[in-house]
């Protein structure tokens, strides 16, 4: 075991503070990582909120971690110690149902083990990437291409992946009309990676705001949901929509704004229920899907994607101590576009 300095909600909606974990001595498969960067995702503000209901604590929340390897385990094939790697949403599953077969471990029948705010498969719980070191086992570990910094590659392990993921799956491409709704943290990863995908972008925000920066991005549009024209003007539009929204959202009104048979795919994940009248799905043929993160192979595959592309996040680099301050901006949706923590300062 290794005592690591790291920040935690010791009660649900408690400030963040310092404290100290242990770690556990690595294991014949295991790799322990110097986390260097460590990104903040909205999920965690749910998280710390028990926003998604009841919740362990206290929480060490994080799960966009960028580090270096400092030790591995004798059975460790696919790691060396000086290795730059990634962790994302989690860190074990049972890895023999259908789902982990085919790569799908997010989906795992038994229950993926998160990265943070969960059990894992040894009894113990898990802490997340806002401390100085994690062990974690090496299949659940990806590999930051050199040309990848590592603060910025930081929240391609939620954010990034959360956005490919969909975008891959319902097609984005060359000829495709791609609206990303929520310029935020996942929002603004979706516009780059739709846009490297060669799909034409549109970015959907409730306010004309961000408007410059979605376009450098590489929005081609960009228009304010606040403005009831944007609803008119745009019916019928897109092949493909992706909700980053955090809070609940008339679906119906974004429904109307596919094509015939087009889909949207919500990745958001509001703590409240939405109510939706299904004659919105049902009169242009549409549909309404949903994604979560991504498998681990897919997760290498975005991140030599976005090496290849020369995407990374936009980050605001933030000490430890501005935790709790970064946490109310991520909720007034006042981020440009992912905090990111330097573990330093820890
Ligand atoms: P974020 O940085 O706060 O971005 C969310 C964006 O949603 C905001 O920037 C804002 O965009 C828009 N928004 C917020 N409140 C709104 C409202 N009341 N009405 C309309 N738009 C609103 O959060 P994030 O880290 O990107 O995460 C977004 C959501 O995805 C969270 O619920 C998170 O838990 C979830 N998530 C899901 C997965 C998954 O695997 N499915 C993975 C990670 C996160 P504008 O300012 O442009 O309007
Ligand atoms: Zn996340
Ligand atoms: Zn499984």
């Amino acid at each position: 075991m290794t005592t690591v300095a790291a920040y935690a909600a010791p009660a649900a909606k408690a400030p963040l503070e310092r404290t100290t974990i242990e770690r556990r001595a690595v294991r014949e498969h295991d790799v322990l990582i110097d986390i260097k960067f460590a990104g903040i995702c909205h999920s965690d503000i749910h998280q710390v909120r028990e926003g998604w209901g009841e919740a362990i604590f206290p929480m060490v929340p994080g799960h966009e971690i960028a580090g270096v390897v400092s030790e591995v385990g004798p059975g460790v094939t696919r790691f060396k110690v000086g290795d730059r790697v990634g962790v994302g949403c989690m860190v074990d599953s049972c890895r023999e149902c259908e789902n982990c077969l085919a790569g799908k471990e997010q989906y795992c029948l038994q229950g993926q083990t998160p990265t943070y705010n969960g059990i894992g498969r040894d009894g113990e719980p898990t802490y997340g990437g806002y401390s100085e070191k994690v062990v974690v086992d090496e299949n659940f570990v990806v590999r930051i291409p050199d040309g990848l910094a590592l603060d910025v590659a930081a929240p391609l392990l939620c954010a990034g992946i959360t956005l490919y993921s969909p975008l891959k799956r319902f097609g984005a491409g060359p000829g495709r009309k791609v609206a990303v709704l929520g310029m935020g943290g996942l929002g603004h990863m979706g516009v780059k990676i739709a846009h490297a995908m060669g799909a034409e972008v549109t970015v959907l925000s409730q306010s004309l705001r961000k408007k410059d920066d979605g376009l450098r991005l590489g929005a081609d549009h960009y228009h304010a949901t606040g403005d009831p024209k944007t609803f008119e003007e745009l019916r019928g539009s897109f092949d493909l929509i992706v909700s980053t929204v955090s809070a609940p959202l008339d679906f119906g009104a974004y429904l109307s704004l596919l094509k015939t048979e087009g889909t949207l795919a919500n990745v958001g994940a509001p703590e409240e229920p939405v109510s939706l009248n299904l004659f919105s799905l049902i009169g242009g043929g549409r549909s309404l899907a949903g994604s979560m993160i991504g498998g681990i192979a897919e997760t290498q595959e975005m991140l030599d994607f976005c090496a290849e592309h020369g995407i990374g996040a936009e980050i605001e680099l933030i000490a430890a101590s501005e935790i709790n301050e970064a946490y109310e901006r991520v909720e007034n949706s006042d981020v440009r576009y992912r905090f990111v923590i330097d573990t330093a300062t820890i």
